[in-house]
């Protein structure tokens, strides 16, 4: 057996990829191979590195799971070869999960392996829903209890006379489908048909679901709202918390599937911001950035800005303000290249990305696009003003061309190019349940339609929200219908005008 091959039995958490542990994440980031269940979030995946090998053992529909034992023999036949397994379970690995059984296998091969704990389902997601399970008043005590019992066991093997006797919250995991019987087996012997219950499908899921009723009536509500596995069930007192604290279900978004479009570099602040405010989020990185800073042309364009020859640089997205910054380290020159140079940012965030650099746009227009910017530049007169427009390849002319016009020496110089990414099979599904598609510019626009086999292919009722006027006006010309617009050309005034059209 190697000497370095390990397994780490890791927990996931319950579905919201922000319940992992950094642990949990650190160890994803850093393995050789990731063997993974079904209720694992493809989020987490995200975080491998592009070599490490991802095998999926959970069901399929149709088919069944591997065997636990071929399971075992994969993690030690891993190791074995000197891997680092990270074996990634739902929820934590020691509560029913099979963890212990799949540490046992390791110790008898002598392979090396380690557990971290993860979030479990039976608190996370009566949390989410609202419901706490223990509480000062109301519980003190609370039992973890698998509803789907090994079918080789002998169907007595529950004790329901001591779990109708537990003086606390029952948590049940698994069996949705066994509901009925376990409610009633639980008041034959003595609980309450009265006592609140709940079933919560999808804890922590942006689609999570809860169901309330006394315990008589939880089986025929649950099936009345079609509640389908995989399901926490709860029975105590606590269950009727949840009319004052249920949270999660009160977000904004709640329910909502929005795809982001934007390069994946840029969008994780906004996906993670849709998904605070509840909404389910698809990222579908229809474009991706690709500097072209290493170039003569953009050299000529630093050397003269150090040298001081311009008056004024205009920088018109943020990825702009931060790859002039690099090229201008480049050069091995800083912010100070930039003394005696008026800086012009066409709105908030390149303002922002700017001053992360620690320069501070002299010019902001009141609206984020290049007509605006103009406006603002001829106001301060352009004649004989020297003139750095630093952009992306394709960009509009708009700008040099009002400036030009104004009597303005203008230079424009390319950063980077704006290219079209592919979207995988499960992204391309994942969109046609759309509720929302997010555009940040023209190019995510038409990049995407290409992505999804052109504008026809277009979720059918989702509607296009874009940031602004010039956005707009791409998604128009793919033939496509703009349903809300931002009022403020940037993340902030996207996600405000969103939340109004899902309050409407
Ligand atoms: N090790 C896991 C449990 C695995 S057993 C944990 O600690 O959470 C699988 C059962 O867990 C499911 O049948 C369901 O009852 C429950 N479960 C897992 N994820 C869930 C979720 N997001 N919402 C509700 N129940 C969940």
């Amino acid at each position: 057996m190697s000497e370095h091959g390990i397994v780490h039995l890791v927990g996931a958490g319950p579905g919201d990829p922000g319940l992992a542990t950094q642990r949990a994440l650190d160890l994803i980031a850093r393995a050789d191979a990731v063997v993974h269940d079904r209720l694992v979030s493809p989020r987490l995946l995200d975080g491998a590195r592009e070599r490490a090998e991802l095998i999926y053992v959970g069901k399929r529909p149709g088919e069944p799971s591997m065997p636990q034992d071929e399971i075992n023999a994969l993690l030690v036949e891993r190791a074995g070869r000197g891997q680092r397994v990270v074996r990634l379970k739902g929820g934590d690995p020691f509560v029913f999960g099979r963890g212990g059984e799949e540490a046992e296998a390791l110790t008898e091969a002598g392979v090396a392996f380690e557990v971290v704990p993860g979030v479990t389902a039976g608190v996370a997601a009566p949390a989410y829903a609202g419901i706490p399970v223990t509480h000062r008043e109301q519980a003190s005590a609370v039992a973890f209890v698998t509803a789907h019992e090994d079918p080789d066991k002998d169907e007595s093997a529950l004790d329901w006379a001591a779990l109708a006797a537990f003086p606390g919250t029952l948590v049940f995991y698994m069996g949705v489908k066994r509901l009925e019987a376990v409610a009633a087996s639980l008041i034959e012997h003595g609980r309450s048909a009265a006592e609140p219950a709940a079933v919560i499908e999808r804890g922590t899921f942006a689609h999570q679901r809860t169901v309330t009723a006394p315990l008589g009536k939880l089986a025929k509500r649950a099936a009345d709202e079609g509640i389908e596995p995989p399901a926490i069930t709860l029975v105590g007192a606590v269950a009727s918390l949840r009319e004052r604290l249920a949270w999660f279900e009160r977000a904004p978004l709640r329910g909502r599937t929005i795809a982001v479009t934007r390069a994946r570099a840029q969008a994780s602040g906004l996906a993670a911001r849709l998904a605070e405010l509840g909404a389910e989020v698809i990222e579908a990185p229809a474009i991706r950035i690709v500097p072209r800073i290493e170039t003569e042309e953009v050299g000529e364009a630093v050397s003269r800005l150090v040298a001081g020859d311009y008056d004024i640089v205009c920088l018109t997205s943020p990825n702009g303000a931060e790859l002039l910054y690099e090229a201008v380290a480049l050069e091995d020159r800083d912010a100070r290249a930039f003394a005696g140079t008026a800086i012009a940012a066409i709105g908030p965030a390149t303002a922002a990305s700017l001053l992360e650099r620690g320069l501070h746009a002299d010019i902001v227009p009141p609206r984020s696009i290049g007509e605006s910017l103009a406006e603002e530049l001829l106001e301060h007169g352009m004649r004989h003003k020297r003139v750095l427009i630093a952009r992306a390849r394709d960009a509009r002319d708009v700008l040099p061309e009002a400036l030009v016009n104004g009597g303005g020496e203008v230079d424009v110089v390319t950063l980077y190019e704006t290219v079209g990414e592919q979207l995988d099979d499960v992204t391309i599904a994942a969109i046609a349940g759309a509720d929302y598609v997010t555009f940040t510019s023209s190019s995510t626009v038409r990049y995407f339609c290409d992505a999804i086999g052109g504008p026809a292919r277009f979720p059918a009722k989702a509607r296009v929200v874009s940031i602004g006027p010039v956005t707009s006006e791409a998604v128009r010309e793919a033939g496509l219908r703009v349903a809300v617009e931002a009022e403020q050309h940037d993340v902030d005034g996207l996600v405000e005008a969103l939340l109004d059209d899902a309050a409407s």
